[in-house]
């Protein structure tokens, strides 16, 4: 018999937590009513961490346990975030037959709410039918649409599940099984700042000295398994002014480790070259330019093996409620790369979101039912 999901409280619990305006960092709110949820629940453990310390953020992280009655079966996490990205304050969702989309002057919310909101569904079944299920932990993270900031403070030592799966993509019965990592770069140049007019010779002109570099640092996709984009340039003062100064901000990802190393090296030794090469004249006497690189590891490689428990877990869980999924490759990071990063393999599933950061985001009721009964047969092992 397969399990039986009450659409039109996965519609209302949906609807409720996206009328919670949650950008980043402005949590507080929809953290209580989250707690209050998961209290009312049943769950055995609800701790909020101590990360909004270091986010900044009004809630830390939540990590909410249900514990399991079939021992023989390991516990999973299944993990979301809380917040949104911007326009996201006023949220009213409209639903026209089974699709839900905002007014139109706010995003939906549906990223990642949609994964909550199947959680809740998930769980309010799993007690009202008393269904034996392995344990479950929910982990709702904060400040992920700014730089995956509540992940990367979780106080993961109270996740007890060995690996998991984050609710949060595009897509339906869609897993993620690999995202590259990334670094930041930021390169900041120093010239000699001189009238344009009266005297450019005793000038330096930082802004042609970083063109000059960047022309020989390709860009875009540079090979199958990394990209490469410097998105960011400030600086000079005025048009008479040689400008001294020039920050230059960019980003490398890779799907292969040694190569997102090299790439990164390359930027800093095409600066470091260009800067050494640099040849000054009489009037420019004894001053030089100089050059700044600053790497920051932004988020390290997922990557699942399809004989990972992870991954046979939800293939299981797939035979079971009789769903055809596709394993698929993203371009960008995600908490689950952070995860992975502490010993916590995590794939991620698509919730049926569309058009996410952006007014126009949707999402069909029909989804977010299709992932329920999918979340229900990864932890009650029926259908
Ligand atoms: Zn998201």
């Amino acid at each position: 018999m397969s399990i039986e999901i009450n659409r039109e409280r996965l519609a209302a619990t949906f609807t409720e937590l996206c009328e919670i305006s949650s950008p980043s960092k402005k949590e507080g709110q929809i953290a209580k009513h989250l707690k209050n949820i998961f209290s009312g629940l049943g769950a055995d453990f609800i701790y909020e961490d101590g990360s909004s310390e270091k986010t900044g953020s009004e809630s830390g992280n939540l990590i909410i346990r249900f514990d399991g009655n079939l021992p023989e079966r390991n516990g999973t996490f299944l993990a979301c975030h809380m917040d949104t990205v911007e326009p996201g304050e006023g949220v009213e969702v409209l639903r026209t037959d089974d699709i839900f989309t905002s007014k139109g002057d706010t995003i939906l919310g549906g990223d990642d709410k949609s994964g909550i909101a199947a959680i809740i569904e998930l769980l309010t079944l799993l007690k009202e039918n008393n269904t034996d299920h392995a344990t479950i932990e929910v982990i709702i993270t904060t400040c992920e649409e700014i730089g995956l900031l509540g992940a990367k403070s979780l106080e993961h030592d109270k996740i007890q599940s060995k690996f998991g799966y984050a609710l949060d993509s595009s897509g339906i019965n869609d897993i993620i099984i690999g995202a590259p990592a990334a670094n930041k770069i930021k390169v900041e140049v120093s010239g000699v700042a001189a009238h344009a007019g009266l005297c450019p010779e005793a000038g330096i002109n930082a802004l042609a000295l970083t063109a000059q570099a960047l022309t020989e640092i390709s860009q875009g996709r540079i090979d199958k398994d990394t990209t490469r984009n410097f998105g960011l340039i400030q600086g000079g003062v005025a048009t008479n002014i040689v400008p001294e100064y020039v920050i230059l901000k960019g980003e490398i990802r890779s799907h292969s480790k040694e190569k997102l190393i090299s790439y990164t090296r390359e930027v800093t030794d095409i600066f470091d070259k260009t800067i050494e090469q640099w040849k000054g004249t009489d009037t420019t006497g004894d001053k030089k330019p100089s050059v700044k690189t600053t790497i920051t590891d932004d988020y390290p490689i997922l990557s699942l093996p399809e004989d990972s428990p992870v991954i046979l877990r939800v293939k299981e869980a797939a035979e079971i409620c009789d769903k055809k999924l596709q394993y698929t490759i993203t371009g960008g990071g995600s908490d689950a790369s952070i995860f992975c990063s502490y010993g916590l393999p995590a794939a991620i599933i698509a919730t049926g979101m569309k058009n996410v950061h952006t007014l126009d985001e949707q999402i069909d009721l029909k989804d977010l039912v299709e992932l329920t009964e999918l979340l229900h047969a990864l932890t009650s092992f029926s259908a």
